[in-house]
């Protein structure tokens, strides 16, 4: 489903180059859930916005699906990213002015599906996140756990290949971090979603299925776990 192979990565800003990605090299088969697992700084957050796509590495590969999507041109990378995608983010990321069903519903506009097909699906994956009560309310009326319900929902709407997950835990309480990371490994036992969760925290990395652990942008650790995912 995914490969990184000698994945590396540098900024450089005002003719300084940081190196912060050094080689890295993993698989992730479908249906397995990964935890990305690291101390601030460790890189984590770069290597999964390389692995959505959301910049470009200074060298190596990202395969996903059989596609190399280092070397997709602007365009075809959006509609990549559209269609085999997803992203959960730790602030959510919501459209405030826009109610719950419309926040699903919004990458499949961009897709053109017609408004009573997004409806279905996006009600129907509300149901399945616990938010079946709340499809008309604004984000502004829900918790911080049912707002990252929500954008969970959305980031399954256009069923990806596979999905990100950066700290989606990092700004809730520990209850609500137990029911998210609850949902997520449900989610991949029931719907056979593929994910791959960034956290610095080891309680919420060992309730998944591996750990591939980075140190100084090294991975310096890649370990199956007897973890609770499928
Ligand atoms: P993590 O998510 O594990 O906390 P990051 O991937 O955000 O780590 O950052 C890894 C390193 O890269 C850090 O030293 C950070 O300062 C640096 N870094 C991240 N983004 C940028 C950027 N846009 N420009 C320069 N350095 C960056
Ligand atoms: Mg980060």
């Amino acid at each position: 489903m995914l490969a990184v192979e000698q994945l590396s990565h540098s900024f450089t800003n005002g003719g300084e180059t940081t190196p912060v990605l050094h080689h890295i090299d993993f698989k992730v088969d479908k249906g397995e859930m990964v935890a990305l697992l690291g101390s601030s700084g460790s890189g984590k957050s770069t290597l999964l916005n390389l692995m959505a796509g959301l910049m470009k590495p200074t060298s190596g590969r990202i395969v996903i699906g059989g596609c190399g999507i280092e070397t997709m041109n602007e365009n075809r990378l959006a509609e990549f990213r559209r269609s085999q995608i997803g992203f959960i983010f730790q602030s959510y990321e919501l459209i405030p002015h826009l109610t719950v069903r419309e926040n699903v519903e919004l990458p499949l506009v961009f897709q053109g599906m017609k408004a009573k097909l997004r409806r279905e699906k996006a009600t129907s994956l509300l149901d399945k996140v616990g938010l079946g009560g709340k499809t008309e309310m604004f984000p502004s009326q829900l918790s911080g756990g049912q707002q990252q319900r929500v954008s969970i929902a959305r980031s399954l709407v256009t069923e990806p290949a596979i999905v990100f997950a950066d700290e989606p835990t990092g700004n809730l309480d520990t209850k609500t971090e137990k029911e998210i990371i609850d949902l997520l490994i449900e989610l991949n036992r029931t719907l056979r979603i593929t994910f791959v969760i960034v956290t610095h925290e080891l309680e919420v990395a060992k309730r998944t299925q591996r750990v591939i652990q980075l140190r100084d942008g090294r991975l310096v650790e890649d370990a199956a776990w007897a973890g609770e995912a499928q």
